[in-house]
């Protein structure tokens, strides 16, 4: 689970000579791959159908693996499935935790959270403690938000509920059942302008039309959680005082807003995480000096002209049908993987003054 990634405990358990397998299938593609997760609900969808033939192939020791997406499932059913019968404990995570019974639910499509839960005679449990919610009826209206905006579905295959371990007359279920409630920096965030983050749901909407993760993928972010919204909470679980890019990793476009379930203002937010650390000091003298020099600029039309008029000119050389696709050092560092739009012809501004004098 995410929540297992972000305390990193494979690795901690691996240390220990523990054997760990994911049972999601994405995440079991991407284990096999030493990599991790790239999306919240699709961890393996940056890899194409031949990595995970390659990655099968290795594991399985079966070979001309066919490039069929029901043979793939059907041999990660086959590796998996005895995992499950001969795992000493089962680990999961936690999608909602309802308060009125002590129960938690686990919503998935593989149906790898039953076996997980009901297989092996240990039940382990984790999750952040922002997943409790007071009632039945709020995870009514919250789960079908999850699994509507998560995969489009009304309801996922599988949603699971378990409130504890297997009791007198239960044909199965595990002997023991622990429930690990995890801070790691939530309680922090609980009494700051920024606890509106912990109603997330991570359904993964806001990295579906980040117009940024959409470019870039889910691991140039570094960290567990991608997109907009680990952009936000991965900088607040680790403490305002560690500087971190991700804040500014968005281009304050606002699809994330409109998209997410829950109304998470996430673009607020990233802005506040931008002033704190500006305030903080921990934006490099350059920057600092850029911006000021930029606010200089805009706040004066002759200069701010001028120097529209000035890099029009520097870009001559080096524009094509509207686009730069090629610069001298540093920018040529931008230009190596992509172009910018070239500075049309003739400004707004003066193409306005000519509208205005109805040329
Ligand atoms: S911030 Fe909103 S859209 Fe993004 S994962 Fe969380 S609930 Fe979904």
């Amino acid at each position: 689970s995410m929540t297992s990634e972000e305390i990193e405990l494979n690795h901690v358990l691996e240390a220990e000579g523990i054997t760990v397998v994911e049972t999601d299938l994405g995440e079991w593609i991407v284990q096999l791959a030493g990599e991790r997760p790239s999306h919240i609900i699709a961890p393996a969808v940056h890899k194409t159908i031949q990595d995970v033939i390659e990655l099968f192939e290795k594991a399985t020791g079966q070979a001309n693996l066919p490039a069929e997406i029901p043979a793939l499932t059907a041999v990660a059913r086959r590796a998996l499935r005895e995992r499950f019968i001969r795992a000493g404990i089962g680990i999961s995570g936690v999608n909602f935790a309802i308060a009125e019974t002590g129960t938690i639910v686990i919503v998935t499509n593989e149906g790898n959270g039953r076996f997980v839960t009901s297989l092996p005679p240990v039940h382990v449990a984790i999750m952040g403690m922002e997943k409790v919610i007071p009632t039945w009826d709020d995870w009514a209206v919250l789960l079908p938000l999850l699994t509507r905006s998560a995969t489009g579905q009304r309801l996922s295959s599988y949603v699971t509920a378990v409130t504890g371990p297997r009791q007198a007359g239960d044909a199965d279920g595990p002997q023991e059942f622990h429930l690990v409630i995890m801070d790691n920096g939530r309680s922090r965030i609980l009494d700051s302008k920024y606890r509106e983050s912990l109603a997330c749901i991570r359904c993964g909407a806001c990295l579906n039309v980040c117009p940024v993760y959409t470019e870039v993928g889910g691991h140039v972010y570094g960290s567990v959680y991608p997109g907009p919204i680990g952009a936000v909470i991965t900088p607040l679980f680790q403490g305002l005082d560690r500087p971190s890019d991700l804040p500014w990793a968005s281009s304050l476009c606002g699809a994330c807003l409109d998209a997410c379930p829950v109304r998470i203002d996430l673009p607020r937010m990233l802005i506040e995480l931008r002033q704190e650390q500006v305030q903080r000091g921990m934006v490099g003298r350059g920057e600092r000096l850029a911006f000021r020099w930029f606010g200089r600029l805009v706040r004066r039309r002759f200069l701010f002209d001028l120097a529209v008029r000035v890099g029009w000119l520097l870009q001559r050389p080096f524009a094509r049908d509207g686009r730069v696709t090629s610069a001298p050092p540093p920018l040529s560092a931008w230009t190596r993987y992509r172009d910018w739009p070239a500075l049309a012809d003739r400004s707004f501004s003066r193409r306005w003054e000519d509208v205005e004098r109805g040329v």
